[in-house]
């Protein structure tokens, strides 16, 4: 259960779509981006303009793509969706931006992905509207400028770190989406499972939004797992005896940490004493590198409270000894 779009079969990213929201009333949480992006959103429509460029940062499942979309359907224009690792040449990019109409949406995934000479590219279509694009080839080839259609770009990164500069400078709007609290990942969970047409009891929406490691899109592709069982093993309804016994069946984590989660906190435990350790010293030994454990993992160990920062580096916390079974040998001798 990977948050990551990737571990995802095609009919999984279709029914994900569907549970997608698709107006600012039907999103959940997120209640300062969301006020925030309303009164934008209606000042660009007041006055006839293009929404100015927006990115949005945090961790993977969140509603990056999901807010994109909703933007779109707000403002009352189409959206063309791209990613950062798809766009190889500035043509490519080119003909996404000649084709966009007046104040629609380009969305790009994963930005920080970009090539730099896309990205270097990219500026000048943010920023005046304008691009030069080479025509003929040979001796004759010659660039020439042309104007686009005011447009919103729509940036989403996990990554926010890895992003440059100059490029961070030209979104005018920035929002960090940050991890769902369990009543609002049931919210979503009953929301979800009435589109879903599977009847589901709060205290089961409630077990299963606290496995969700705080991401909706976790949340989602729980339910469905469980409405299987529910289905094979139940009487098609979920309610808590099932939700359990589902989620046993499934070696969901009590807490919902994913299989990273608990190497990093066993890591630290085994190899560095409980630490403190360094992060790249930490990552090394994880066998991933430092930005995705500062920017996707260590947000949620530390909101729950199973590792804490100091000066000196990443240190687990006594809830993560109890959580992996172990001994903290260090106290002991201490
Ligand atoms: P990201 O782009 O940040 O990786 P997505 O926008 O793709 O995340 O969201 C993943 C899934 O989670 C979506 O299909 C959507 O159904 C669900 N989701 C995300 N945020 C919310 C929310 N606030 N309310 C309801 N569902 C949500």
């Amino acid at each position: 259960l990977n948050p990551t779009n990737e571990n995802y079969s095609n009919e999984e990213i279709d029914v994900e779509k569907k549970l997608r929201p698709l107006s600012f009333d039907d999103f959940a949480g997120q209640d300062q981006v969301l006020e925030n992006l309303k009164v934008f959103v209606k000042a660009a429509n007041l006055r006839g303009e293009a929404l100015d460029h927006t990115l949005f940062h945090g961790p993977p499942g969140l509603g990056k793509t999901t807010l994109s979309n909703i933007l779109a359907n707000e403002l009352n224009v189409g959206i063309k969706i791209t990613s950062g690792p798809v766009l190889d040449k500035p043509g490519d990019l080119a003909g996404l931006l000649t084709n966009l109409e007046e104040r629609d949406i380009l969305f790009i995934d994963e930005i920080h992905r970009l090539s730099p000479v896309v990205e270097e590219y990219l500026y000048s279509a943010m920023e005046d509207f304008k691009i030069d694009i080479m025509i003929e080839s040979g001796p004759n080839a010659r660039s020439v400028q042309i104007n686009l259609n005011p447009f919103t770009l729509v940036g989403a990164t996990t990554r926010s770190g890895l992003l440059t500069a100059p490029m961070r400078a030209r979104f005018g709007i920035q929002s960090r989406l940050q991890y769902y609290n369990i009543e609002l990942l049931s919210t979503i969970v009953e929301r979800s499972a009435t589109i879903l047409k599977v009847p589901i009891d709060m205290e089961a929406a409630i077990e299963i939004a606290g496995r969700s490691r705080g991401t909706p899109r976790i949340a989602n592709a729980l339910l469905r797992r469980v409405r299987d069982f529910a289905q094979i093993k139940g009487n098609g309804s979920i309610d808590i005896e099932i939700s359990r016994y589902a989620l046993k069946a499934l070696n969901v984590d009590k807490y919902g940490l994913d299989e990273m989660d608990n190497k990093i906190l066993s890591t630290i435990i085994e190899k560095f004493k409980g630490g403190p350790v360094g992060l790249s010293t930490l990552a090394t030994a994880v066998s991933e590198n430092s930005e995705t454990i500062e920017e996707v993992y260590e947000p949620f160990l530390i909101q729950e409270g199973f590792l804490y920062r100091t000066p000196r580096g990443r240190e687990v916390t006594e809830k993560a000894y109890t959580h992996l079974g172990k001994q903290n040998l260090g106290k002991q001798a201490g």
